[in-house]
């Protein structure tokens, strides 16, 4: 989990990934309060685009830190055992949030 989670390995993934052309039509929405931190989701998204935040804790939790590269397939949402992240229409909304917005802020 380390080595997927740490910053330098999501940034060198993220340089092979390709944003994708549209807007997706459904974007996650993480609940940080149901997070146990477990990781599953940041393993699951094929873009990289998961991290857990807040590691200094007793529980750090998941956060979309790159929304521009999601492509909305839902994997996060279906890998979380804990229903902590649920698949959104609000896709505006969604992303708004991502960027402007951190856990334990
Ligand atoms: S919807 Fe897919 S691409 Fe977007 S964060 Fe979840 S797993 Fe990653
Ligand atoms: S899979 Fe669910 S519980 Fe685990 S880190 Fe991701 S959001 Fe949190």
């Amino acid at each position: 989990m380390n080595e997927i989670n740490s910053e330098e390995n999501i940034e060198e993934k993220k340089i092979i990934k390709k944003k994708p052309k549209k807007t997706p039509k459904q974007f996650p929405w993480f609940m940080p309060f149901m997070c146990d931190g477990c990781g599953d989701c940041v393993e699951a998204c094929p873009q990289s685009g998961i991290k857990l935040l807040g590691l200094d804790r007793k529980v750090p939790c998941a956060w979309l830190i790159y929304p521009d590269y999601c492509i909305g397939c839902g994997k996060c949402a279906d890998a979380c055992q804990c229903s902590a992240v649920q698949m959104t229409a609000y896709v505006e909304k969604a992303i708004e949030r991502y960027k402007t917005k951190k856990p334990f802020q």
